[in-house]
């Protein structure tokens, strides 16, 4: 390791508005300052109106109303799919998601279906996992050309059966959890063959609104958890950063930039740790974030 401070950057696709307008701002922005980052785009059915529902949680809603959630997402992505079926993202937006993969960004599958992945694919049955995967696995390959490099957990969910699913597919790496450094993930006393690449920083509304932090004072914020020599992975996601936050992105892009931080995808990040150690994941819950998700175990030492 060297003290080489670089950030790998991953941006998440969750809706059919954020791949139509998220998308090709990003694009344009990452092109202006030559930056190559990963995009995981989600390709089925646009659903996540349904998470209107969990409204109906207390904690959810004290987040919705910390968060401005409808000027976040609109109100267009917050009622998707709850009264009419979802439009399939990949079918009405296949030249956006081409052109973020003819201009050199690692691209990756975040879901088939979002909304269904974020809410019931844990204890599901093995073959719908696979199936799930294997979705939107064909449906990206059939808009960009060629097989995604790599994929990313919708809102890090994940389990063993999940990573064990996703082992069966030539993917290069995946992103699936919350953690510190590359690993190799042990399932069941088993390593798995696709390196890790957990996210360490926290995303905009697990912060905004939170101990103080506003928007002028975000970008200072999470520059300052960026490790000089350790591994940084960042979420963004393209229904914000892309959208409503893309100014205040440009910015954080600047003051990176100003401090020496080097923007690369999350495949550069693979072979800062050659050969990653194994670890194992857990289903843990982080602060600013309703719900548990997936999450790196530190070493037995207690170095992550
Ligand atoms: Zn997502």
């Amino acid at each position: 390791m060297n003290n080489d401070t670089s950030l790998g950057l991953r941006i998440d696709v969750d809706t059919l508005r954020g791949t139509r307008h998220g998308v090709p701002a990003l694009l344009d922005l990452l092109s202006r300052y030559g930056i190559r980052a990963s995009f995981f785009f989600s390709v089925g059915p646009d659903n996540m109106g349904r998470n209107l529902w969990r409204l109906l949680r207390p904690s959810f809603l004290k987040k919705m109303i910390r968060s401005s959630a409808a000027s976040l997402y609109g109100w267009d992505i917050l009622f998707m799919g709850t009264f009419f079926p979802g439009p399939l993202i990949g079918k009405r937006c296949p030249d956006i998601i081409h052109r973020a993969s003819g201009l050199g960004h690692d691209i990756g599958l975040h879901a088939w279906d979002h909304y269904t992945w974020q809410n019931h694919i844990l204890g599901m049955p093995e073959a719908d996992v696979a199936l799930a995967i294997q979705r939107g696995f064909d449906e990206l390959t059939r808009i960009t050309g060629r097989t995604p490099s790599c994929s990313a957990a919708p809102g890090w969910i994940a389990d063993g059966t999940v990573l064990r699913m996703k082992d069966r597919f030539p993917f290069t790496y995946n992103s699936d959890c919350r953690g510190t450094r590359v690993f190799m993930p042990e399932v069941s006393g088993k390593q798995l063959r696709t390196p890790q690449v957990p996210v360490t920083l926290p995303t905009y509304d697990e912060i905004i609104g939170r101990d103080g932090v506003t928007r002028q004072s975000y970008n200072a914020r999470v520059l300052a958890l960026v490790k000089p020599g350790a591994l940084n992975v960042l979420t963004i996601h393209a229904e914000v950063e892309g959208i409503v936050c893309l100014d205040l992105f440009e910015d954080f892009i600047q003051q990176a930039l100003g401090q020496g931080i080097r923007f690369i995808p999350l495949s550069e990040c693979v072979s800062m740790d050659s050969p990653p150690r194994p670890a194992r994941i857990a289903l843990d819950t982080l602060p600013g974030r309703s719900g548990k998700l997936a999450v790196q175990v530190p070493d037995a030492e207690g170095v992550s």
